[in-house]
């Protein structure tokens, strides 16, 4: 079982509960994040069952849960979660666009592209300043410099930012920079970074490992939320299969299954599903009849040339075709940009 506190719970309230658990010959799994504390309850479940917990101070709620992971299920919670960065809303019927270059290139390639991607309707400006690539002789990123370029593009633009951590060290600083931390997909089952997140207030775009089951993705957004930390957003971007034509499988079943099993916002990056910018478009559109609360689409002035991932970014004009289309379709679904 899970015991929610208040987020205006007092240490005293958080030490009675704990004694009464102990008390009650149980243990006590404690997190204290930043703005509340979760205290899991481990042991007999008969024991688990007599516990009066709704009668202990501070407590908002207490939940038995048979998932693996509990916050993040739809058993805890039946409404769709709805994020807030910084007054833009993700999830209900609030739908989020991310557009960007893969990497922060330059100041130049950086406020071109935000300047095409908000007058095409997106409110959230992405871009790489460390970037993770399977070769180490390849572009890593511009790091702090480019975290400067993307917080001088929000000032600029009024677009939000959503930008990857990839260690632990650097969650501190790259959270002075960012309205959105990116977990990435290679990194989806770094735990210390998902608890180093989750210790942190900022909203978390957690993407699917490649090879990540729904479960396990569920359970690496179960370790940002147990810290504390519940603006937790999901990101679909493909996974592998023997599939080789695609660079990885777009799995938008999965977009179904997580609406089904969580009540977490759910966004699409067929950028990286597919690898290829003539099927971002196609798969944008399918993403969003499938019932997802965004996208993550990577643009960029001149995708020829990219320092990273040109052939699957597409150009200004393609991205505005792709706002278009979606314009309708997000309609239907009861979706609107805000
Ligand atoms: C990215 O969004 O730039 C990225 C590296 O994506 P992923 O972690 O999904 O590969
Ligand atoms: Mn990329």
């Amino acid at each position: 079982m899970i015991i929610v506190m208040r987020p205006k719970a007092t240490q005293q309230d958080v030490e009675i509960v704990t004694k009464k658990i102990v008390e009650a010959g149980l243990q006590v799994h404690l997190s204290q994040g930043e703005s509340r504390t979760i205290i899991g309850v481990i042991g007999d479940k008969k024991l688990i069952a007599k516990l009066p917990t709704d009668v202990f101070p501070g407590v908002e709620k207490s939940v038995s849960v048979t998932e693996s992971y509990k916050l993040v299920s739809r058993e805890f919670k039946q409404e769709d979660s709805i994020i807030d960065i910084n007054g833009t809303l993700i999830g209900g019927k609030h739908l989020g666009i991310m557009a960007g270059p893969c990497a922060v290139e330059s100041m130049e390639q950086l406020l071109e592209a935000a300047q095409v991607v908000k007058a095409a309707g997106a409110q959230f400006l992405r871009g790489g300043a460390y970037k993770p690539r399977t070769s180490p002789y390849a572009f890593q990123g511009l790091e702090e410099k480019g975290l400067e370029m993307l917080a001088e593009a929000r000032e600029k633009t009024g677009l939000k930012i959503v930008t990857e951590v990839v260690d632990s060290a650097s969650v501190d600083t790259v959270s002075q920079f960012a309205d959105i931390l990116q977990i990435g997909a290679r990194n989806m089952q770094n735990f210390n970074l998902l608890k180093t997140v989750g210790r942190t207030d900022k909203a978390v775009l957690l993407k699917r490992g490649l090879s990540a089951t729904i479960s396990e993705w569920l359970n690496a957004a179960e370790y940002v939320m147990s810290e504390g930390n519940y603006n937790v957003i999901l990101c679909e971007r493909g996974i592998r299969t023997f599939e080789t034509y695609t660079r990885n499988t777009l799995d938008l079943g999965a977009v179904a299954a997580v609406k089904t099993l969580s009540h977490l916002p759910v966004i699409v990056d067929p950028s990286h599903g597919t690898g290829l910018w003539k099927m971002v478009r196609p798969m944008a559109r399918a993403a969003i009849a499938a019932g997802a609360d965004g996208l993550m689409i990577e643009v960029h002035p001149n995708p020829a040339e990219a320092l990273c991932d040109g052939n699957q970014s597409l150009t200004p004009e393609n991205f505005h075709l792709l706002m278009n289309e979606i314009g309708g379709i997000s309609e239907l679904m009861g979706k609107q940009l805000k």
